[in-house]
């Protein structure tokens, strides 16, 4: 396994491997690698001849309220992780590398990127729609796996590649869980004990809004009411969005039909932690 720091080697390896017409499988991540981020990892290795996973804290996406500074970091943590599923390349450049004195480009996100996670992180998913293209500018994956986990970003990650008429393939992976069901997030480190407690109550939350659904509950005001005061029952709980969403349209819904996306936002002491569920009624 390679170490990747420079922009230009990376471009070159890259280069190399298509030349010989090996399929570059391609893991975006800020690092801090948990289970969420192996089972993109083990995908990728199981469909890809090269396996590129890029290790880079994006401050393009952080407000200036957000957590970049304390934002976890542990290289030789993830590099034995990644030797260990097989990983062909880490490339983890530097804030300058990617971004020099004198960065002037940025991507802009029409309207999806302005709704959920985006209304309360205004410049969020441009840092990210900005970063995740010079990526693929430098690796030129075939493939590239996100997960679920951050349902918009997979969405507008897809809409970038078709817009901009990338030539890749993005896969998207389900959420992967801990043992009483709270997703698996580099953030959930910040949680103390009664936070990390309380926030299991997420996913109680999306899977009674299930079984509320095919009950045949229609009405998203209704569940968002029973979700908010089942979340409200923990102490360190402050939610600031439960969202229930059309998935064609990416509108909110008022009554549901079909496949929708339940998506939501709490904050847990200062920690704020995201899920969501695609239900279909
Ligand atoms: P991050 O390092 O948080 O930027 O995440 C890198 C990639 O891993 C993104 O595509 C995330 O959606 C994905 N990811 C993070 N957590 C999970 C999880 N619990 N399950 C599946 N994918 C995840």
């Amino acid at each position: 396994m390679k170490l990747v720091r420079s922009i230009k080697e990376m471009a070159a390896l890259s280069k190399k491997y298509k030349g010989r017409g090996e399929a570059i499988g391609f893991v975006p991540t800020m690092g801090a690698l948990h289970k969420g981020h192996i089972s993109l990892i083990c995908r990728a290795r199981k469909e890809c001849k090269i396996v590129v996973v890029s290790i880079f804290v994006n401050p393009a996406q952080f407000g200036p309220k957000d957590d970049l500074k304390r934002y976890p970091r542990n290289l030789g943590a993830d590099t034995n992780i990644c030797r260990r599923e097989g990983v062909d390349i880490i490339f983890s450049p530097n804030r300058e590398e990617i971004y020099p004195k004198n960065y002037k480009t940025y991507l802009a996100i029409d309207d999806l990127g302005r709704v959920l996670c985006g209304k309360f992180r205004s410049g969020h998913f441009r840092g990210v729609a900005t970063i995740v293209t010079k990526l693929f500018n430098i690796i030129s994956p075939d493939f590239a796996y996100f997960g679920q986990k951050d349902a918009q970003q997979a969405i507008i990650i897809k809409k970038l590649v078709r817009d901009l008429n990338m030539p890749l393939e993005v896969k998207v992976l389900p959420i992967v869980r801990e043992r009483d069901g709270l997703a698996m997030s580099s953030r959930n480190t910040y949680l103390n004990r009664e936070q990390r407690e309380d926030a299991a109550v997420l996913y109680q939350a999306l899977r009674m809004a299930g079984v509320l659904i095919k009950k045949g509950s229609r009405s998203s005001k209704e569940i968002i009411r029973r979700m908010r005061l089942m979340i409200l029952k923990k102490k360190s709980a402050r939610i600031q969005y439960i969202s229930v969403f059309d998935l064609k349209e990416f509108k909110p819904v008022k009554r549901i039909k079909g496949k929708i996306l339940i998506a939501l936002a709490v904050f847990f002491g200062k920690t704020r932690l995201i899920d969501n569920m695609i239900i279909k009624a």
